[in-house]
């Protein structure tokens, strides 16, 4: 779970609506395309971002079956109108669709929906549904909103009442603008992002309001769970500040939710799986991306785990996420 995939071509969104920095692509050759950002360049994406058949030879290579995939964050879009927003989203979610469907022994997709318009995103989730989506996929920060906030609670509400998983993807890092050297908003940022969706979400009681709410955070929870101490010494020192809409302890939240294990290192997926249990921690890849765990799972059959564990990493956990069974992948 956890792969990025974009359609070979977009419409230039931007042309249409008349506003905005819409992701387009150039397409520079037959294996490469520009993602552009208005008139500003983003990144070169290659062919693994889009070719179906490529993907699947590639996950081969490291004994892969299955990708779940979702769009590029970037492709969000929430600063748009939600309309706009929701048209842009059923084109993403209408060619995943069509790949899962297309190959689906290989793919599972999560789609994505328009966050700053409550109405548009809870249509687009029941339509995800209808067009066999299994989830989407939304940002850790909505517009720089906690998503603690009211406004987005009916949309998990609905997302608990279809039972379509949710996967919280880092984003939009905070404090973007300042360290913009380094990569720092990848390595810093991003863990402190998911970090946020996290506490959000147990603070501001919406995993308490919906336990049945199936949600999964990216590359192993960011710093929440190796700072969980902290966080939870800071509810206990300071509930005025802390726990003002839930009194919960943050630890009683552990093994309800899943991260994947995209940590690049053995001992931090040992503490991983000790907080999470091996039933919450689902095998991430982030692929095609290069800060992703490109050798999908290696360093885990290296790690000497049993074979249970290894098991519930590598599908295990990822098929309780999405509710689904292993069967519909016998081939
Ligand atoms: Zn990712």
């Amino acid at each position: 779970m956890h792969t990025h995939i974009l359609p070979k071509q977009l419409p230039n969104f931007a042309e249409k609506f008349g506003y905005g920095d819409f992701i387009h692509l150039i397409q520079k050759s037959d294996n490469t395309a520009d993602m552009m950002q208005g008139e500003k360049f983003f990144r070169t994406i290659e062919s693994n971002c889009w070719d179906p058949k490529l993907r699947i030879d590639d996950y081969e290579k490291f004994d892969t079956q299955v990708q779940v995939v979702c769009t590029i964050p970037v492709m969000f879009s929430y600063w748009a109108k939600g309309k706009d927003c929701a048209e842009l989203s059923r084109y993403l979610n209408d060619q995943i669709a069509e790949i899962c469907e297309a190959n689906p022994k290989h793919y599972l997709g999560l789609g994505t929906i328009p966050m700053q318009d409550a109405n548009e995103a809870i249509k687009e989730l029941e339509r995800c549904k209808e067009i066999g989506l299994l989830g989407v996929q939304i940002g850790s920060n909505i517009n720089d909103k906690n998503l603690s906030e009211e406004e987005f609670f009916p949309i998990f509400k609905a997302a608990q009442e279809l039972g379509m998983a949710i996967l919280v993807h880092p984003w939009n890092m905070m404090g973007m603008k300042h360290m913009t050297k380094y990569w720092l908003p990848w390595l810093v940022g991003m863990p402190a992002e998911t970090s946020r969706a996290i506490c959000s979400m147990i603070f501001g009681g919406v995993l308490e309001r919906l336990p049945d709410l199936r949600v999964c955070f990216c590359h192993a929870g960011g710093s929440f769970l190796p700072t969980i101490g902290r966080v939870e010494h800071g509810l206990n020192c300071r509930p005025d500040l802390v726990a003002i809409d839930n009194a919960k302890s943050p630890r009683e939240y552990l093994g309800k939710f899943w991260v994947d294990c995209i940590t690049h290192d053995p001992m931090a997926l040992e503490y991983i799986l000790k907080m999470q249990g091996s039933k919450r921690v689902t095998l991430g890849s982030d692929y095609p991306f290069p800060l992703g765990d490109l050798e999908i799972g290696k360093f885990i059959t290296e790690m000497g785990l049993e074979q249970n564990i290894v098991e519930d990493i590598f599908c295990n956990a990822t098929l309780e996420w999405l509710d689904i069974n292993k069967s519909r992948f016998d081939v």
